[in-house]
């Protein structure tokens, strides 16, 4: 099959979260069984080009074209980046958090369509990723109908809280005519108090022949009111599917992964692996002056949004410390004002023997962190799928999580008598409340110290399940073969009013 992926990341170039992984590990691995796969990604300036090989301008597009489009191979993957010739979009230190985020992938959409066109080739699944890819479904409809000849258009939600709003100016500015999508039945935003405001996640939903989501309950959970930001009823109707996300196991092995002290594979003797992982647990401590290394390390990876469940978070480090803990945390935020509150934290815990709070994105050290730490914490109050709890376990670190999306489906409470022996693999609680958190990690705890055969036992189980990318691959594949292209809205006839107003809103990127 020929697959084309567009995307706003792909790890490691260009990765802000799961979603970067996510494109890398399904085109990886869907190429490895022989399909034809793309990626087209904007060519960021903070891309290190000693990590992409065979790079070349793309004849497509002539001298006049507003566009550059770049060839390069990463990772057994072939990408095409996209750089506009004037406007400096991806001439910036990250990829999102700027208030022209809209307009920004709004041009990427338009320019992948145009460097489609130009191709001239026909394409079997075209699989759009979020938000930020979205206005490719309506553009294909409508002004690229004639122009490229697509058998299946995917969408995958990889977090709906991100919708991509904006004004019908925005799509005016790429030659959509944004009035004529400012229905209901079209890209018009649920909100009723920003009847002005186009949703662009909207249209991925609507003009997709299929949309799917990373975990199936966070596909349940997203079909209700209460979790559908506005969107349930369009996401009832497309009948949202979910696949679980897997994890590339050429980026997470800790059986070859440089940044460890020392590796371990899961059919090591149960001694040796956690003779490994207290080795790193060492590397980590010298490392960050922590003087912890009889106490059980929990610890959480992540962004740090409300999504993440930051207020428990910080009340965990006391909880941990209260139990006979320790915590290290390695957070990335874009918000000034949680930078604010984990700043005060810093300073509260400065100098801590057995606390380590760290904000920034480091891989190495995230790398080092899922071998060294004992427990992993993932508080989300939802959660799409949740990549970090899968890394944390084939690392042989215990899950520590709320029951939700895609944490439901991969962690299950060791104490759980309705699950069986064999599938538990973590601790679980389901109010997003300090008490329960408290109370969930005091039996994390006595685990830990009390039942060392079967908190050993749990060790390799968990470090031995499949979380590889071959089975959702197959998933997928089932997705592009079965899902028959549906009833879209019309793409919009000619217009002959421009009589759109730019109502002033917030984009939410990311
Ligand atoms: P999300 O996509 O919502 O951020 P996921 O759990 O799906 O959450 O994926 C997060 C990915 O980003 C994981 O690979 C995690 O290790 C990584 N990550 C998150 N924060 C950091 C950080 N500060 N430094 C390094 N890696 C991080």
């Amino acid at each position: 099959m020929k697959i084309v992926q567009i995307a706003s990341e792909f790890a490691p170039i260009a990765k802000a979260g799961g979603l970067g992984e996510v494109v890398l590990g399904l085109s990886r691995e869907l190429t490895r069984q022989h399909h034809q796969v793309d990626v087209i990604l904007p060519k960021y300036s903070f891309i290190d080009p000693s990590k992409l090989t065979e790079l070349a301008v793309e004849p497509t597009g002539g001298p006049n074209a507003s566009n550059t489009i770049w060839s390069a191979a990463v990772e057994e993957c072939r990408l095409h980046l996209i750089e506009p010739r004037e406007e400096d979009y991806f001439r910036r230190s990250q990829i999102y958090g700027f208030p022209d985020d809209a307009p920004r992938f709004l041009h990427f959409c338009k320019a992948a369509m145009e460097y489609l066109a130009a191709l001239k080739k026909p394409i079997d699944i075209l699989h759009l990723h979020d938000w930020h890819a979205a206005a490719c479904a309506p553009l294909l409809r409508g002004m690229f109908a004639s122009k490229i000849r697509v058998g299946k258009v995917i969408f995958t939600i990889h977090n709906l809280e991100y919708q991509g709003k904006c004004g019908t100016r925005d799509l005016d500015a790429i030659g959509m005519k944004g009035a004529a999508y400012l229905t209901p039945g079209r890209l018009q935003d649920t909100n009723p108090l920003y009847p002005q405001s186009i949703n662009l996640l909207k249209g991925g939903i609507l003009y997709s022949d299929a949309v799917n989501t990373v975990s199936p309950s966070y596909a349940q959970e997203i079909q209700e009111p209460s979790m559908g930001f506005g969107l349930d009823q369009f996401l009832k109707r497309a009948k949202v599917k979910g696949i679980l996300n897997g994890v590339d196991q050429t980026v997470w092995n800790p059986a070859k992964d440089p940044h460890l002290a020392v590796r371990y594979h899961s059919s090591d003797p149960l001694a040796k692996i956690r003779e490994a992982k207290n080795a790193n647990k060492r590397l980590l401590q010298e490392k960050f002056k922590l003087k912890s290394l009889g106490r059980p390390l929990v610890g959480a990876i992540t962004r740090l949004v409300p999504q993440k469940g930051i207020y428990l978070i910080q009340a965990a480090i006391e909880a941990v410390l209260d139990a006979g803990g320790a915590f290290a945390l390695m957070g990335s935020s874009s918000s000034s004002a949680i930078q604010h509150q984990f700043d005060e934290l810093k300073k509260r815990y400065k100098n801590h023997p057995h606390v380590f709070l760290e904000y920034r994105y480091s891989d190495p050290l995230a790398h080092l962190l899922y071998a060294a730490l004992d427990f992993v914490l993932v508080p989300s109050l939802f959660e799409p799928c949740g990549l970090t709890q899968i890394i944390a376990m084939h690392y042989g670190t215990i899950p520590i999580v709320r029951s939700t999306g895609g944490l439901r489906d991969t962690v299950f409470d060791c104490e759980d008598g309705m699950v069986p022996l064999e599938k538990r693999n973590g601790f679980v609680f389901k109010e997003p409340t300090v008490e329960a958190l408290r109370t969930t990690l005091q039996r994390a705890f006595s685990f830990w110290h009390a039942e060392q055969p079967t908190c050993l036992a749990m060790l390799r189980r968990m470090m031995e399940t499949d979380c590889s990318w071959r089975k959702p691959a197959q998933e997928y594949l089932k997705l592009y073969l079965k899902s028959s292209p549906a009833n879209k809205p019309a793409a919009p006839a000619k217009i002959t009013i421009s009589t759109e107003t730019h109502s002033k809103i917030g984009y939410r990127t990311g």
